[in-house]
């Protein structure tokens, strides 16, 4: 599977199950700040490794947080989340210039043969 830079995994909401046994399994502990959360409906569920760097939704990937904490390192996060893509354009791009096929290259159509005769593969 290629590894497409503009598409980021969504964001997929919890069920209220699964928030409330994230909830629990960390023991209502902010995964940010360590202080504990005041109930679930202050409850945050924070990726751990972000979406954006190719985190993705799994149970394990995710931790209780609160709503002010979960913002504030998104906030932190985007000069880096802005790095992120740029260094995932330039890899797109040159990923882009890669798969433009040579003349007669390995990738072309076409290849020549030892005598010089172009032929199509
Ligand atoms: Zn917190």
């Amino acid at each position: 599977m290629t590894h497409d830079p503009y598409s980021v995994t969504p964001r997929k909401p919890l069920t209220d199950k699964q928030r409330l046994q994230l909830f629990i399994r960390h023991q209502g502990i902010c995964c940010l700040c360590g202080l504990k959360i005041d109930g679930v409906k202050e409850m945050w569920d924070e990726h751990i490794n972000p979406l954006w760097r190719d985190g993705d939704n799994e149970a394990e990937n995710r931790a209780p947080a609160h709503a002010k904490c979960a913002r504030l390192k998104t906030k932190q996060e985007a000069p880096e989340r802005a790095k992120g893509r740029d260094v995932a354009e330039f890899h797109f791009g040159a990923k882009r210039a890669k798969t433009k096929p040579m003349p007669c290259g390995r990738r072309s159509r076409f290849k020549k043969k030892m005598n010089g005769e172009v032929v199509e593969r």
